[in-house]
């Protein structure tokens, strides 16, 4: 049983549908998310770990632990548009064959991507980079760009984690390996075969034209995709009215989630977000039952 949630106006609801535990690239393991997310007020809580759903059964136990409501959640790595895209799950099924099993064929590449890195890097004058990420790894078979940077700002390289990525790990510098993740009907389809509901993560973070961004929305909501994210950490306080217009035009309902990975990392604390632009539909907006 998921704790009661008194719903009241559903806007007003402290959502937080994205974050990152240890089984992923988060610093917490999901325990410690879930208090921390009681301790900010999140009412509606999910973990999103990129490409991985191991967490999704401690982090259910310890949100009822702290009367949180809960829903499994996963962040899809995808290759779209020749960009990096990832697609959040909600109200996944974790255990559900088709989902596993294709999340399974998304991590498989990760380790050889991440020695490539460390042979890139080492090109660059950094040595034993891949050998210091897994140091920071709690999963060994999602090893991250994240746990690069963490290394080298520990090494001195770089201050923090952003400057990392501006100066080594994003496309065209030294550290930059590209990688080909799951397409756009591949995550889609998992995630609505474990019966959940797919959402397109932070959109204000693609490189991608106003065409292109239609085209990826059509094609999404072709697909059976039924969100995108608005009030997110990566978000600007422009781009959250932005992209509530779009979600609005365009028939998504809107999500909202932090995208935290850590204490000293993440700017955006669990929960910390402002509510949802009004006339936006949380994609929480007909959750109710399953709180009850
Ligand atoms: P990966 O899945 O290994 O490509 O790593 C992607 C993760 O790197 C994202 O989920 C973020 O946590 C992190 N990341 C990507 N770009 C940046 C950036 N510019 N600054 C900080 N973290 C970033
Ligand atoms: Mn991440
Ligand atoms: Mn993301
Ligand atoms: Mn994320």
């Amino acid at each position: 049983m998921n704790p009661v949630l008194d719903w009241g106006d559903p806007h007003r609801i402290n959502a937080d549908l994205h974050c990152h535990s240890v089984q992923s690239d988060g610093v917490l393991n999901p325990e410690e998310l879930a208090q921390r997310a009681a301790e900010q007020g999140v009412q509606i809580w999910s973990l999103t770990d990129h490409d991985e759903v191991s967490g999704v059964a401690r982090a259910r136990a310890a949100a009822k632990a702290h009367g949180l409501a809960f829903v499994a959640g996963v962040e899809i790595s995808v290759t779209c548009m020749a960009q990096t895209v990832h697609i959040v799950g909600l109200n996944v099924d974790e255990t559900h064959p088709a989902l596993l099993n294709g999340l399974e064929s998304v991590r498989e590449g990760r380790n050889a991507r991440a020695q490539d890195m460390g042979h890139q890097l080492a090109k660059a004058g950094i040595h034993g980079a891949y050998e210091g990420a897994l140091k920071y790894v709690g999963n060994p078979a999602l090893v991250s760009r994240t746990h690069f940077a963490r290394y080298l700002v520990d090494q001195g390289v770089c201050s923090d984690v952003r400057e990392v990525f501006t100066r080594f790990l994003t496309p065209g510098k030294p550290g930059y390996v590209p990688h080909d993740w799951a397409s756009l009907p591949e995550a889609v389809g998992w995630i609505r075969a474990a019966g959940g509901q797919a959402v397109i993560a932070h959109p204000g973070r693609y490189s991608l034209s106003p065409l292109q961004l239609d085209a990826l929305i059509d094609w999404f909501k072709a697909l059976g995709g039924e969100g995108i994210e608005v009030v997110t950490g990566s978000h600007t306080v422009d781009e959250y009215k932005s992209f509530a217009r779009k979600a609005l035009r365009c028939g998504l309902k809107a999500s909202r989630g932090s995208d935290f990975h850590g204490p000293n990392e993440s700017h955006v604390n669990l929960g910390q977000l402002p509510d949802l632009p009004d006339g936006c539909v949380p994609i929480w907006d007909n959750w109710s039952h399953r709180f009850q």
